[in-house]
Order: C-alpha cells, then sequence, then structure tokens
C-alpha cells in the first residue's frame, strides 16, 4: 500500500492539536486545585489568628476581673486604716496597702497592654476576613471560568476525534495495526517529520533505503524510536 504523505501530516497535526486540547483541559482542574489550596491557607491562617484574640481576650477579661477585685480589698484596707486602733496595725496596714497598690497598677499596665494588643488584633482578624473573601470569590471566577473553557475544548476534542477517525482511514493492514498500538500510547508521538534524511521525532539519521521507502509513498516506521515516519508537504 502507499501513504500520500499529506495523508500522514495531517494525521500528525490532529494528534497535536489533539494533545494541546488534552493538555489544556487537564491544566484547569490543576488552577482550580491551586485556588482551593491558597483558599484553604487563607481560611487557616484566619482561624489562627480567631483563636489568638479569643485567648488574649479571655485574658484580658480574667485580668479585669482580678483588678477590681483588688481595688474592692484596697477600698476595705482603706476603710479598715481609717477605723484601725494602733500604731502598730496602722502602721501594718499602710504597708499593706502601698504593696497591693504597686501590685494594682502592674495589673493595670498588663490590661492596657493587652487592650492595645487586642486593638491590632482585631484589625489583623478583619484583614484576614477580607483575605479569606477574596479568595473564595476569585477562586469560584476561576471555577467558572475553566468550566466555561472546558465545555469548549471538550467540544473540540470531539469534533477533533472525528476528524482522526477519518484521517486513520489512510491507514490499513498491518501499518494500521502498529500504528493503532503507537496511537494508543503515545499519542502524537506516534508519528515523526523527516527533516534533511532525520527522524526529528528522536533525531537519529534514516537510512538511504528508508528514504527511498518514504519517497515512494510507502509505510517506514523509525528503527530507532518506533515512529510512523513522514516526508514534509511539497518535499
Ligand atoms: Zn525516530
Amino acid at each position: 500500500m502507499t501513504i500520500a504523505s499529506e495523508a500522514l501530516v495531517r494525521l500528525h497535526r490532529i494528534h497535536r492539536q489533539l494533545g494541546d486540547l488534552r493538555g489544556r483541559l487537564a491544566r484547569g482542574p490543576k488552577q482550580v486545585a491551586a485556588g482551593a489550596g491558597n483558599l484553604a491557607e487563607f481560611e487557616a491562617e484566619q482561624a489562627k489568628i480567631k483563636e489568638v484574640r479569643t485567648k488574649t481576650k479571655i485574658l484580658a477579661d480574667e485580668k479585669q476581673l482580678h483588678l477590681r477585685q483588688r481595688e474592692i480589698r484596697l477600698e476595705d484596707l482603706q476603710a479598715k486604716l481609717n477605723s484601725c486602733g494602733s500604731n502598730r496595725e496602722y502602721q501594718m496596714l499602710t504597708e499593706q496597702i502601698a504593696a497591693d497598690r504597686q501590685a494594682t497598677s502592674v495589673l493595670a499596665d498588663e490590661i492596657l497592654e493587652l487592650l492595645e494588643r487586642l486593638d491590632v488584633l482585631d484589625a489583623e482578624v478583619a484583614q484576614a476576613e477580607q483575605h479569606v473573601a477574596a479568595s473564595r470569590e476569585s477562586l469560584a471566577a476561576l471555577q467558572e471560568k475553566v468550566a466555561a473553557e472546558a465545555a469548549l475544548i471538550e467540544a473540540d476534542i470531539t469534533r477533533l476525534a472525528a476528524d482522526l477517525k477519518e484521517a486513520e482511514k489512510a491507514l490499513t493492514g498491518d501499518v494500521r495495526v502498529e500504528y493503532n498500538r503507537l496511537a494508543r500510547t503515545r499519542g502524537e508521538d506516534s508519528l515523526a517529520e523527516v527533516d534533511d534524511q532525520v527522524c526529528v521525532g528522536c533525531f537519529q539519521t534514516i537510512t538511504p533505503q528508508m528514504y527511498n521507502e518514504l519517497k515512494l509513498q510507502k509505510a517506514v516506521f523509525c528503527k530507532s524510536c518506533g515512529r510512523l515516519l513522514y516526508l514534509p508537504e511539497g518535499s
């Protein structure tokens, strides 16, 4: 049998287009997975900062409660001081009040620091929420875009698969069997052009006999890489 090199050129072109389309089809879900990964990171960051904020708030509340207890105790001590009967007791109470005031002042400073920290954390929580919302929005837009593209690509694949079937009719007999075996696993790598007596698939030089057979439009497989060879159009 003879095979016009135009038929093989066309067959290879369809394989390449199909390979390209399948590659594009596979990229979509990978982009979506990457977007979902980004969103998960932002959500984890948000959860972390919220937890820190909650713990800081609990600590501030505890310290404020503690501060109120200390203030009540100071009032008690002050009342005792005002009604105390002896110098010794007066002296003890005065020292106690001074020590308590010192401790209360330290506690009040700690509370102030915690409240300032809470203001910063509130801003960080708001920012983390914005990141999550923006990431969620862009993921939804990406999913929509990928789905729309996939529908177009799948339609092109269906059309090209029909073209491929038609183009494959140029191959019959043993050549068809061998080609089918190659095409199943290698797709566009089942064919290669011969440029200046070199297989473009593996860059090995073909024999003069192979070249002559190609010129006679016979089916020739590369001895090195196994691809079905063809001469460029117009050669
Ligand atoms: Zn080769």
